[in-house]
């Protein structure tokens, strides 16, 4: 079983790269000369992992987009409401983390995208600005929706591999062996399919990455700090 879900993974992360090149509408990563990484961490909010992703942000003082799954948000407004507070971004990622969202036709498509901007803006009275796909796998139908609502889609650049729990340190040097100015970095702090749902790996590899970025001079930034985002998205 857990092969099986190894090797899906495995594929979701090679194809995601191969799918999108050259796609419009879809963002990797920033164009900047400036040292500066967004942060962005996927599939939650999560009752154990996100208040601890939370405290270690601010103990580091760091900024960061969580990419929330609708229907986790309506079991823990509380969370969404907590990651408002204490400072972060929220960005779109699905009401139901459907694998193949960008291919369920137009209809169950724009219900996976609005039923969260809706479920998001019922908590916190703010539209999340960003939307990013499961996998990364994203339709030219998922483009134009996403164009119509002017929701930038956020693929990312750097995978660091956190959610098939490969090592603590095979998840700094994902990151750090990579690392560029503009890089847009997937973590998750929420479990993605049965059996690979522990972050422990995750919560001893996020201080040691901020550190060490820091020490190399980078900063966290908004994405909206690397990409141009529209105003009035809803
Ligand atoms: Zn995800």
């Amino acid at each position: 079983m857990h092969f099986k879900h190894k090797s899906l993974w495995l594929l979701c992360f090679l194809s995601g790269f191969l799918f999108l090149s050259g796609c419009q509408g879809v963002y990797f990563k920033g164009e900047t000369a400036e040292k500066v990484v967004a942060l962005t961490l996927d599939d939650g909010p999560d009752p154990v992992y996100t208040p601890q992703v939370l405290d270690i942000l601010e103990r580091f003082q760091v900024k960061a987009t969580f990419f929330l799954i609708g229907r986790q948000a309506q079991v823990h407004p509380e969370l969404v409401r907590a990651i408002k507070d204490r400072g972060q971004a929220i960005g779109n990622h699905s009401q139901n983390h459907h694998f193949y969202l960008s291919w369920l036709g137009p209809e169950r498509m724009r219900a996976e995208v609005l039923d969260t901007q809706e479920v998001i803006f019922q908590i916190n009275g703010e539209y999340p600005r960003y939307f990013r796909a499961p996998l990364g796998w994203v339709s030219s139908e998922l483009v134009a929706l996403c164009r119509e609502l002017k929701l930038p889609i956020i693929n990312g650049s750097i995978k660091a591999g956190d959610v098939s729990n490969p090592g603590t340190d095979q998840i700094v040097e994902a990151v750090l062996s990579r690392v560029q100015n503009g890089d847009i970095i997937i973590l998750h702090d929420a479990g993605g399919v049965e059996g690979y749902r522990n972050r422990r790996q995750t919560l001893e590899a996020l201080p040691i990455i901020i550190e060490r970025l820091k020490e190399k001079g980078y900063q966290f930034v908004f994405l909206d700090e690397l990409i141009y985002v529209p105003s009035e998205n809803r």
